[in-house]
């Protein structure tokens, strides 16, 4: 069992990531294998002040750090430096089809009117991110509810290439999408999903939040009038209820069943000052911890080129392999 995983370091991490993602890696790392990187080749597929990223990096990575990502258990890197990343993509975007990209619902998202505009490289992104799984022969790839296409594709590629060229080279991965957390959505808006390029700051709880803004964008968050169901099928026309309740029982540990016996028929009034307790606890010491690395931005900095050292390494028979079914040998 090999995990592998990644994040944009773009952008606030939020509450989403951690309870969907980063909370889940600190776990597996203790049992398995576990590559984590900065996705910082995705982030340029969107402009990025070159003169921030280098220390949006390091952010993020000290943030992943605070979230409990141990860097002597896990290999944490960043994708630039490994430039396998960006060579077995190109590899696989010859065996992607355009067809099957264009079906990419985050992309449709995140272009939005703007199709014709954007770079190539926000529609070519799920390819490279299929290279950042199969470059490692992953086998599980734990992910929020909203990466779960873009891991079929993954595996899509993977099956035509080994077919294509008569190998049995790509491990196809699967996604491991956890159940309360898989997909917690805005604040502002409960038919979408919390995210770091969200330009609304209320829409989404930074883990950098201190916790009078923790308290302040749970009181402000979206709800309706009606007290809370005995039952989950009370949710069910009540997205905005539904992802309180759902980040309580992530935060809490606890099934949403239980949540919902213990507040059932209180209103927001209660339940929202008992949610932002919860939240305020759980991210005061990883904002702690952050401030702490933060004071060592070279530490950071060594952990992430050891890390990509080592990843360097573990890629390094995949992608031979792969220019060689091609008919391109570069030996090992
Ligand atoms: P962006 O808006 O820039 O795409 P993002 O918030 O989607 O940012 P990513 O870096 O794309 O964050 O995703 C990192 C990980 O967090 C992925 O595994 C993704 O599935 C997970 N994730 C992102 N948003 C959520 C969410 N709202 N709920 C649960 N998991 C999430
Ligand atoms: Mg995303």
């Amino acid at each position: 069992m090999r995990v592998v995983s990644g994040i944009q370091p773009t952008g606030n991490p939020h509450l989403g990531n951690y309870l969907g993602a980063i909370k889940r890696w600190a776990e597996m790392q203790h049992e398995t294998e576990c590559l984590i990187f900065l996705a910082d080749l995705h982030a340029i597929t969107v402009y990025n002040d070159p003169a921030q990223l280098a220390a949006t990096i390091r952010e993020a990575a000290a943030t992943l750090i605070a979230c409990g990502i141990d860097p002597e258990k896990a290999i944490l890197f960043n994708q630039a430096r490994v430039p396998a990343h960006a060579e077995l993509a190109w590899l696989l975007n010859c065996t992607a089809r355009v067809g099957w990209l264009n079906r990419m619902t985050q992309f449709k998202e995140k272009s939005g009117k703007n199709r014709e505009g954007v770079s190539v490289g926000l529609y070519a992104y799920p390819v490279l991110q299929a290279a950042d799984v199969l470059l490692y022969q992953a086998t599980h790839v734990p992910i929020g509810e909203d990466q779960k296409q873009h891991l079929e594709l993954a595996r899509d590629i993977a099956t035509k290439f080994n077919a294509d060229y008569g190998v049995e080279l790509f491990t196809l991965p699967e996604p491991l999408i956890g159940d309360t957390a898989a997909r917690i959505m805005s604040l502002r808006d409960g038919a979408a999903k919390m995210s770091k390029s969200d330009p609304s700051d209320m829409s989404r709880i930074n883990l950098t939040d201190d916790s009078d803004t923790i308290a302040q964008k749970v009181r402000k968050a979206k709800t309706d009038p009606e007290p809370l169901p005995e039952t989950l099928e009370g949710l069910d026309s009540r997205p905005e209820a539904k992802n309180l309740v759902g980040i309580y029982a992530a935060l809490a540990g606890r099934e949403t069943q239980e949540v919902l016996s213990e507040f059932a028929g209180q209103g927001f009034g209660a339940f929202k000052p008992a949610l932002a307790e919860l939240a305020i606890e759980a991210l005061r010491p990883i904002r702690a911890r952050l401030g702490e690395l933060m004071a060592h931005p070279d530490e950071i900095d060594r952990i992430l080129e050891r890390g990509s050292g080592q990843a360097a390494m573990l890629a390094r028979p995949t992608l031979a392999a792969a220019y060689q079914a091609l008919g391109l040998p570069i030996g090992r």
